[in-house]
């Protein structure tokens, strides 16, 4: 689109109703339903994703239109009439949030004991920290607690609708870096959110500032996990700060830290615009490195020849593809779930089709409690089915590419769903 202006402009439940396309290419019923569904999981959308990525002409099952669109079918129908029914009657807003909030608890909001992985110092809990794994730690930066766009499959939604209470969030930097100081076994620090990238430069560079100053702590890499190049790449391009966060990347490297930039793809289509392309280029240029990720889902990339596609593309364009992840089990993830035999089907059949080049990626992954579970594949032994599975992380490091296998089960779409074989317990339990 050639006339389209950078300016940011943001949409939500209040005013979806004027972006131009949904004026003309909405029905009723459609509006409804993003009413409803918008009142239970988060929903915020801008005019570079409505003008840019999503084809109208192909809605609903445009995959970015299913990527940043409530649907209706993300609530049971029960769910869905209760709410429709409260915002229809106009019952009072009090009311309509404690229904919403009941729907919301029913969705597991908080799946795979996240919470546990809060670490402390001198027993003072740092609630912006995890650290689940014995060489990385995660950071949530209490100013990055919202993205450009939010994702219909996010598993971090909770955070956005306020039944979380930004219970990652953490105020002082000064904490974490006593924190990097006293654990030398850390050598990866991940910033993330939301979306770290909705940060200004001035404020995203006094979260870096003092990491990269102290000579005290172990860190070489510095990850920063954001869906900003898909949802808007003017974030390096045209935004008053631009080339500020890209002289910060700059700074970062030039003191001898490999700054990864942890970017979130899910579909082609997001590597297709000029302004996604020059952004790639001018992150590059700073010296960091792109690696890229996401869920396999369905609705938005459950089909081989997206991904072959996706890490093509990426390929060319300088980045280096890393995960394919199952969706988490929270939210409306009955509405993305794909099964853990058609996910390895998936990754094999595009992983076939690219060069090794691109083989960099691991897949597909599930960030479970004991940690991340690589599918490696089915296989028969004596004529029985088994799932070959292997920890890529693990929350006990020992366990760390272990082989291990599980009855096949042709449904099964989470670790919770597999069982050991030939035994009563997964040699880590
Ligand atoms: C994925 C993940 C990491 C990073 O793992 P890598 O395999 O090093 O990319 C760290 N912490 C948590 C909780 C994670 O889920
Ligand atoms: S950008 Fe990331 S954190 Fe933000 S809504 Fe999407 S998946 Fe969630």
């Amino acid at each position: 689109m050639n006339n389209f202006t950078t300016k940011y402009q943001s949409y939500n439940l209040k005013n979806f109703t004027k972006i131009p396309a949904v004026e003309k290419y909405f029905s009723k019923a459609d509006i409804d339903a993003v009413r409803v569904v918008g009142s239970v999981l988060p929903f915020k959308v801008n005019n570079y994703v409505t003008e840019q990525l999503i084809d109208w002409d192909n809605i609903p099952e445009d995959p970015m239109f299913q990527l940043t669109f409530p649907q209706k079918e993300m609530l049971t129908e029960t769910d869905f009439r209760l709410m429709e029914n409260a915002i229809n009657n106009n019952v009072d807003k009090a009311e309509q949030i404690l229904l919403a909030n009941k729907i919301r608890f029913s969705l597991n909001p908080h799946p795979d004991g996240q919470k546990n992985n809060i670490p402390r110092l001198n027993r003072k809990k740092l609630q912006g920290i995890q650290h689940k794994y014995n060489e990385t730690v995660l950071f949530f930066p209490s100013n990055s607690q919202t993205c450009h766009a939010y994702c219909t499959f996010c598993f971090r939604w909770p955070q956005f609708t306020g039944i979380s209470n930004l219970k990652f969030s953490m105020k002082e930097v000064g904490l974490l870096v006593d924190y990097l100081e006293t654990h030398g076994e850390v050598t990866d620090l991940l910033f993330t959110g939301g979306d770290p990238m909705i940060m200004s430069a001035e404020k995203l560079s006094q979260y870096i500032e003092p990491v990269i100053n102290s000579k005290k702590h172990n860190v070489s890499t510095i990850r920063i996990g954001t869906k900003s190049l898909g949802y808007w790449p003017y974030r390096y391009l045209s935004d008053k700060d631009s080339d500020d966060i890209l002289r910060l990347f700059e700074k970062v490297v030039k003191k001898g830290f490999h700054l990864a930039f942890m970017a979130h793809v899910n579909h082609p289509r997001e590597l297709e615009t000029k302004a996604v392309q020059k952004a790639i280029k001018r992150i590059l240029n700073t010296g960091a490195l792109i690696r890229t990720q996401s869920p396999v889902m369905k609705h938005i990339n459950n089909n081989p020849g997206v991904w072959q596609t996706m890490w093509k593309q990426q390929v060319k364009l300088g980045m280096i593809p890393y995960y394919m992840f199952m969706a988490r089990d929270t939210g409306a993830q009955d509405y993305f779930a794909v099964t853990l035999n058609d996910a390895w089907e998936i990754f094999t059949e595009a992983y076939k089709n690219v060069s090794g080049i691109a083989r960099t990626v691991k897949g597909p992954v599930m960030s479970a409690d004991p940690g991340k579970v690589h599918i490696l594949g089915v296989n028969k032994i004596n004529g029985e089915k088994v799932f070959s599975l292997r920890f890529v992380q693990a929350r006990e490091t020992k366990h760390v590419n272990t082989p291990f296998f599980a009855r096949y089960n042709h449904d099964a779409i989470w670790l919770d769903d597999l069982k050991p074989w030939k035994s009563n317990k997964f040699f880590f339990e």
